[in-house]
């Protein structure tokens, strides 16, 4: 398929792939959209990634490479809004596109979309024009409200458009078969549903040893590191292995470290949970054993989850997880919830351990099995890195988007597979 030169517009609304991640809802997401359309251009593919303009200094256009651009759309005011106020402005996010398409005559004949505000956008340019859509959830309202106090206004909205996009779709992509199940279960017996695992780098994240990872951080040989990664989000769970670590038994017998990486803005909502956490962490005790690094950068990664003993992922909900693979993929073996995608990157006993969400006892005992067993630590973190070699490599993932994109393109009467295959 090189140098097919053929064109697709991925379209993230709400989720920049150029900005900096790790800070309020830049995340997953984001490293998705920009991962694959780099990954894409790699294999001859003309890729366009279609943003919201969220601050009126950045640039209209960015290049990643000569086949591969965000471009920002004006849609609404040139500031942040929260995901669930986008909405609304999403009727001129269409008309900018198509106005795009007409200033510089370029038409794409496929499109994947991301997040449901974007599968509104593709299912309004379907009406339109003769367009393939494919489409990724990256988060499911069926299952995220179920762990929500305060459902949000925009939830009815996003519920329907989540259901009709699934039957209007040509394809949608789920990313593990825990969320097709899900899509089966909760949203909607029709459609069709490939499964297509996130992908992760798998030449950067390992690219460093634990030896040499310490020396750098200035980490000692007998410390004990417990990592977690991400986006201060109350849905993460940091409270939950915080909890964990004040209650683990290994406590008493080593010299323990905790990192929270992840950046954050004073005054919102990030900055909140932020103070919480260490609210938290100051009274339980763990304030000398705690740091906050802040946004570690892709560069940055690599070194700190090498580093660690375990990485944490103790979200209430995770409909893939990257940072669980990308932890994977250094060697070092995961304590995750037994939810969503982590139920498929996780593979129990032998890549990491499960436990039930909220379960601060269960977080507990697998924190203790994991730090005063190096020889089992040592066993799941090299099956962990087996495992995203074979299944979550970019390349690989990458090469199946292809397949699924030029089948679609090359065979238009091609139903894909029914959400139950
Ligand atoms: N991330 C990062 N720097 C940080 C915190 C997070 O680059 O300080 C990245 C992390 O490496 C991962 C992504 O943000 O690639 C988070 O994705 P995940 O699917 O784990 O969670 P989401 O943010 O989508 O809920």
């Amino acid at each position: 398929m090189k140098g097919n030169n053929r064109r697709i517009a991925l379209v993230s609304v709400h989720g920049d792939p150029a900005v900096e991640i790790g800070k309020e809802e830049a995340g997953g997401q984001n490293v998705y959209v920009r991962s694959v359309g780099e990954a894409l251009s790699k294999q001859g593919w003309q890729v366009d990634m279609f943003t919201r303009k969220a601050d009126a200094s950045q640039p209209a256009i960015v290049e990643h490479n000569s086949h591969c651009r965000t471009i920002r759309l004006k849609a609404g005011p040139e500031e942040f809004i929260p995901r669930d106020n986008i909405f609304s402005f999403a009727p001129r996010f269409v008309s900018e596109f198509l106005k795009f398409q007409d200033v510089t005559g370029v038409k794409y004949p496929i499109v994947h979309t991301n997040y449901w505000i974007s599968s509104w956008v593709g299912m309004q340019l379907k009406k339109c024009q003769s367009i393939k859509q494919v489409h990724t959830y990256h988060s499911l309202g069926a299952i995220k409200y179920q762990s929500l106090s305060t459902i949000p206004m925009i939830a009815k909205t996003r519920l329907f458009f989540e259901k009709a996009v699934l039957e209007t779709a040509d394809c949608v992509v789920a990313t593990s078969p825990q969320e097709r199940n899900h899509l089966q279960d909760l949203v909607s017996t029709k459609g069709y549903v490939d499964i297509i695992p996130c992908g992760t780098d798998i030449r950067n994240f390992g690219s460093i040893g634990k030896e040499k990872a310490r020396q750098v951080l200035k980490i000692a040989a007998d410390e004990k590191v417990v990592l977690f990664v991400g986006r201060f989000d109350p849905r993460k769970g940091i409270e939950t292995l915080v909890r964990a670590l004040a209650a683990c038994k290994i406590r008493r017998q080593a010299k323990l470290k905790l990192i929270i990486g992840g950046g954050w803005r004073e005054g919102e909502s990030d900055g909140f949970e932020r103070e919480r956490i260490d609210g938290i962490v100051k009274e339980l005790g763990l304030g000398e054993i705690t740091i906050f690094p802040g946004r570690l950068g892709r560069e940055d990664l690599p070194i700190y989850y090498a580093a660690a003993d375990v990485c944490v992922v103790p979200s209430y909900y995770e409909p893939f997880g990257l940072v669980t693979i990308e932890a994977m993929a250094c060697g070092t073996p995961v304590i995750g919830s037994d939810v969503g995608g982590l139920q498929y990157t996780i593979i129990p006993e032998k890549t990491g351990l499960l436990c039930p969400p909220k379960d601060e006892k269960a977080f507990a005992d697998a924190l203790d099995r994991i730090l005063s067993n190096p020889d089992f630590a040592k066993k799941l973190g090299q099956t962990a890195r087996l495992r995203v070699e074979t299944t979550f490599s970019w390349d690989g993932v990458a090469k199946q988007l292809n397949d699924l994109y030029c089948l679609m393109l090359d065979s238009p009467g091609v139903k894909m597979g029914p959400v139950s295959a």
